[in-house]
């Protein structure tokens, strides 16, 4: 199954080619706003393709939410084509987010035989605005049988068409939404849509009592800081787990790996940053707003993380982020890994997701201001976060549940599986304030003063940051941070949105009751309640210890640790009503996703099991009993020569010889596990497994190991 030479260590590294590889200087000397979206059609590109009416009615689609006017629909498609065929285009494609949590295509071009033995191109409105893939090879959960395939993509004008660039022309790609035969959702950006629309309608009525002045459509901000690995490509080729699965289900922890902490925030090594410079101009062409990079806590792990955009938009740019990558990889000899645990041992990878709303007044609404405790905008939509969250903490952990990430969350390197906030000291101080009576006060954050009189001194924040909560507030948005790094962003937004959404429509439905007159004495009051009421989620210590487990299980915060545990929650009525009152997802759609999740999660366990039985029978047992064979050779002949017994090398054979005849009992018995119904005792079974192939791989020489090592692949660039 995997070819592979027996070199010896030294030889495999000098195999590695480490010449800087890319477009380095034709792109670099562009200065960034000459190309920076110069693959999307954006509204500024648009000015120069449509028509004043039809910009003006498009612009107010993406930019206020209004309804999109059908019969501006054919000139907006041949603007699109004659703007994507300039660029190279020959195909077009609805571009789309199924279940998977992937994303989607289908190419079709657009050439049109003219009747005379020629082709002209050609793109109706029609084509824009619906395309029909066959549905029935996506999961749909038992929504669509497979006789029933059809399905519908439809154009989504509020997330830009782009252009993606193959080996020697390119396609525009229109993002689209993906609906079955009766306009159930079998996609991701259906519901996140429905979901951006709940909350919007919240936040309108709460700033109608606010006396809140509404000039826009209210809509959700995200930032997603997105984890990865890099490692050299010959690697990973000669790595059938990584390639399969996404990470390495075999392999021994090094001796040093990121105990010195000196990886994060380190000085970028060339061959890295020659990837980073590139990622950054494709994501910039594409009109996607990547501002940060970094290296990450565990040797081989970075970071990039975004400006903050409309949610929808951001997802998109997320998905489209994590396939650049991957592309940007493979062009400098490197495989980027997504996976939220690539390596045992060492830290997995998340995606830290900052959300927001901006209200129909254009201002962020998490952002406390000089003095939070007079914020009243400010405080509820702080206390209604509270509230969904303690409401809904099993639901939030449902919307990130994978088998990726269960080897991630709780394992100290991420938060643990128990939902809880951190508000920080100030805005902990304001709450308390308000639990007692009325707010009267802020802790301001004053300035930091270093010693030394030369420095300037510089303001410091009024709260500190807690980096091991799973979902805190970070000076203008809350950071929910135990979603996974190959995960869509959508899922946990349309969690999000919706149970803001809800705890906001209770708010407004009390602050309704009250007059006019006495509404602040309303919020007031309300907001005491939430807190006393949900103050058991807020906590603002250590998440990753053990005293905090015993604190939670003490206030009655659930802990759920695995994914079918995390996704029973999708089952209960109150969970289902909540999405059908909010028009997010009808009681079948979210069955639909139940069955879809779950069966995922069955799959990935059963095929990660298989793959490890067939790695230790073509792989590892050959490669034991040569080095036994071997060993026993040298023994016996060593034994006779020197007319003594080799008493320690008899001890390492005879280890080998255990450690062997345990991974073919282990695998045998995992083989039949895998062929059972319990997940639970196939993971046990594929931890045995790799105890036993880990303590063989120390103990077998460099030049027998079948495989890279971990410092082989974390180490070596
Ligand atoms: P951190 O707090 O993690 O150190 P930043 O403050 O720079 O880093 O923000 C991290 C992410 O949060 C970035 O992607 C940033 O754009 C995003 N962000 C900032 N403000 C908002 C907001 N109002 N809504 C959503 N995301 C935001
Ligand atoms: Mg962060």
């Amino acid at each position: 199954m995997i070819k592979r030479e027996n070199e010896a260590m030294g030889s495999r590294i000098q195999d590695i080619d480490v010449k800087v590889k890319g477009d380095t200087m034709k792109s670099a000397v562009r200065s960034v706003p000459d190309y920076y979206g110069e693959n999307v059609f954006s509204l500024k590109a648009m000015r120069n393709y449509l028509s004043e009416n039809a910009y003006k009615s498009l612009s107010a689609t993406i930019q206020k939410g209004g309804k999109l006017d059908p019969s501006i629909a054919d000139e907006v498609a041949d603007a699109m084509k004659r703007w994507a065929i300039e660029k190279g285009a020959t195909h077009y494609t609805h571009w789309f987010q199924p279940l998977t949590g992937l994303t989607a295509e289908k190419h079709d071009s657009f050439i049109a035989p003219d009747g005379e033995g020629g082709a002209i191109l050609e793109f109706s409105g029609e084509k824009l605005i619906q395309g029909e893939p066959d549905a029935s090879s996506f999961p749909s959960g038992g929504l669509r049988p497979t006789f029933e395939a059809r399905g519908y993509t439809g154009w989504d004008p509020t997330s830009p068409a782009f252009i993606k660039e193959g080996p020697t022309s390119a396609t525009l790609c229109i993002p689209t939404y993906f609906v079955g035969w009766y306009g159930e959702a079998l996609d991701k950006k259906t519901p996140l849509l429905r979901s951006m629309k709940a909350l919007a309608i919240q936040a309108e009525r709460l700033a109608r009592l606010l006396g809140i002045k509404c000039t826009q459509q209210a809509f959700s901000t995200l930032g997603g800081e997105q984890e990865y690995f890099l490692i050299d490509r010959n690697f990973y080729n000669q790595r059938i787990d990584l390639i399969q699965t996404g990470r390495t289900l075999f392999g021994k922890e090094p001796a040093k790996h990121q105990q010195m902490a000196d990886h994060y925030f380190g000085a970028i090594k060339t061959r890295v940053i020659a990837f980073m410079e590139e990622l950054d101009r494709e994501m910039w062409r594409l009109g996607a707003p990547v501002t940060t990079r970094h290296n990450e806590v565990s040797p081989g792990q970075f970071e990039v993380a975004p400006i903050f955009e409309n949610q929808n938009l951001a997802v998109d740019h997320n998905m489209l982020t994590m396939e650049v990558m991957q592309k940007v990889a493979e062009r400098h000899g490197l495989a980027c890994l997504l996976h939220e645990k690539p390596f045992a041992g060492v830290n997995g990878s998340g995606k830290h997701n900052n959300w927001s709303i901006t209200g129909p007044d254009g201002k962020n609404w998490l952002s406390p201001g000089a003095n939070p405790h007079e914020n009243e905008r400010f405080l509820v939509v702080l206390c209604a976060v509270i509230k969904a969250v303690d409401e809904y903490a099993e639901l939030l952990r449902a919307s990130v549940a994978s088998a990726g990430n269960d080897h991630r969350l709780g394992s100290h390197e991420a938060p643990p599986a128990i939902i809880s906030i951190y508000l920080g000291e100030q805005l902990n101080d304001i709450i308390e304030q308000i639990a007692e009576g009325t707010a009267k006060s802020s802790k301001q954050g004053g300035s930091l003063e270093v010693g030394i009189d030369s420095l300037p001194t510089l303001p410091r924040h009024a709260s500190d940051r807690n980096r091991t909560s799973p979902f805190a507030f970070t000076g203008s948005k809350f950071e929910f941070r135990a979603v996974g790094s190959g995960m869509s962003l959508a899922g946990p937004n349309i969690v999000l949105n919706t149970i803001v959404a809800e705890a906001l429509d209770q708010i407004c439905t009390e602050l309704e009751k009250s007059g006019k007159k006495d509404i602040n004495k309303a919020v007031q009051k309300i907001l005491k309640g939430i807190i006393t009421k949900h103050r058991r989620v807020i906590f603002n210590g250590d998440n990753y210890t053990e005293v905090w487990l015993k604190e939670a299980k003490k206030r009655g915060l659930a802990n759920l640790v695995t994914t079918p545990e995390a996704l029973e929650v999708l089952k209960q009525k109150r969970i289902a009503d909540l999405f059908e009152k909010h028009k997010v997802l009808t009681k079948r759609e979210l069955d639909s996703r139940y069955g879809v999740y779950t069966e995922t999660y069955v799959s990935i366990i059963k095929y990660e099991a298989n793959l490890m039985v067939d790695m230790v029978k073509a792989l590892f047992v050959p490669a034991a009993l040569g080095y036994q064979a071997e060993l026993a050779e040298t023994i016996k002949s060593v034994e006779t020569i020197n007319k003594t017994k080799s008493t320690n090398a008899r001890g390492i054979l005879k280890e080998v010889t255990k450690l062997t005849e345990a991974a073919i009992a282990r695998a045998a018995s995992l083989e039949k596990l895998a062929g059972g119904t319990s997940t639970v005792k196939t993971c046990e079974g594929m931890e045995k497994l790799r105890e036993s192939v880990d303590a063989l791989e120390s103990l077998a020489p460099a030049d027998r190991w079948p495989l890279p090592t971990y410092t082989e692949m974390l180490f070596l660039y």
